[in-house]
């Protein structure tokens, strides 16, 4: 076929725009923070220990990676760029519209499970380093924290949840983020995919990451024989009354590319996602709401805060969801009923009822309407 001068030449030509291995870890579709270009990732095994980072921006070639991947099928990447790696020395591929994914018979070494997708024990994610990935985790919650809270990121109020996880090696702080909360139970097993490790006074937690997949298993190995873990938390308080001041704030997200929209105007019945640009309805975007409520007791008056997962929980079991389009709503309704039961931890509300006012104004009105049949009954008698 060729002679032997051209495929030197083309072996050449090879090694600055091509580049074989298994492909690892698709990530899902992302989009610039900046530029809003849409773009996904994967990670490149170039030899039996090596791996590559790979960003594509050709949306259309994400099904065959995540074919190859599926099918551990050794590939050649064409007319890739060569970047330079945040983590040094090494190089990153990028590829585009022109880069071919080709299957190949071999690659002269095999497939190996990526490091970042590999399992990790609880004693084995202590002794990472910080902000490293963590790919599988086996394990039984051993402790939800009751009240979550609101912290702010990047102009946008996020919901995060402490839970504490565990297997035969010992247990890990979690730190669930919004999606996540109320997805864990207590006493439940799962496994997850996809954290990160976070240091905080010298110990190491996790923490689940925007690609976090969250499934529940059977019970973990040997859980019937843990080592019981106790967490001291402050009692939760159960009081009742109403609320008198209220000030809730609704977050929009885009649920296409996820960006906080952090100009959004809910009077109107269309809104243009500010990254992806896409317009969508104005009920499409997933709502966040928090904030703060006086709360009024017996003369005394508690300000506490409201996290998004006690709002939506409440609002979820009242099928008023739609009143989180608006944070007004959200006020309003909070001031329009009378009595409300909360349960908070310090000031903290953990979970709202509302009290039904059935139990004290239909009672004596029954009574008189009882009464006056009995009365009408007697007469006809
Ligand atoms: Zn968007």
């Amino acid at each position: 076929m060729s002679s032997p001068a051209k495929k030197l030449k083309t072996d050449v030509f090879e090694d600055e725009s091509c580049i074989s291995g298994f492909i690892h870890n698709v990530s899902a579709v992302r989009v610039g923070v900046r530029n809003g270009a849409k773009y996904f990732n994967a990670l490149l095994q170039v030899s039996r220990e090596e791996f590559r980072h790979v960003v594509v921006f050709a949306m259309e070639k994400r099904t065959a990676f995540i074919q190859a991947e599926k099918n551990k099928s050794p590939v050649k990447l064409t007319r890739i760029k060569r970047r330079v790696s945040n983590d040094g020395g090494k190089f990153d591929v990028q590829c585009g519209k022109s880069t071919e994914l080709l299957v190949v018979t071999e690659v002269g070494f095999s497939f190996r499970e990526s490091p970042q997708s590999a399992k990790k024990t609880m004693s084995e994610v202590k002794a990472m380093a910080a902000r490293q990935q963590v790919g599988t985790i086996e394990v039984k919650i051993c402790h939800v924290e009751v009240a979550s809270e609101m912290v702010e990121i990047m102009g946008a109020k996020v919901e995060t949840q402490t839970c504490y996880v565990q297997d035969g090696t010992g247990q890990v702080k979690l730190q669930l983020w919004a999606g996540q909360i109320g997805q864990v139970l207590c006493g439940h097993s799962y496994r997850m995919r996809n954290l990160s490790t976070r240091e905080y006074l010298g110990s190491v937690f996790l923490t689940t990451t925007r690609n976090t997949e969250i499934v529940e298993t059977k019970e973990v190995a040997g859980a019937s024989s843990f080592v019981q873990f106790e967490v001291e938390e402050e009692q939760v308080t159960t009081y009742i009354g109403s609320i008198v001041r209220a000030e809730i704030a609704v977050s929009k997200k885009c649920t296409k590319c996820q960006a906080w929209q952090l100009e959004f105007n809910s009077a109107v019945k269309f809104h243009r996602c500010q990254r992806c640009k896409l317009l969508q309805k104005a009920e499409y975007y997933q709502c966040t709401a928090s904030g703060r409520v006086a709360f009024l007791q017996d003369n005394n008056e508690m300000d506490l805060t409201v996290t998004n997962s006690v709002i939506s929980c409440y609002l979820e079991k009242e099928g008023m969801r739609h009143l989180l389009i608006e944070g007004q709503n959200v006020e309003e309704h909070l001031l329009t009923v009378d009595t409300w039961k909360v349960q908070i931890q310090r000031d903290v509300v953990v979970k709202i009822e509302k009290v039904a006012e059935t139990a004290q104004s239909e009672k004596p009105e029954d009574k008189e309407i009882a009464g006056a049949m009995a009365a009408l009954e007697s007469e006809e008698m």
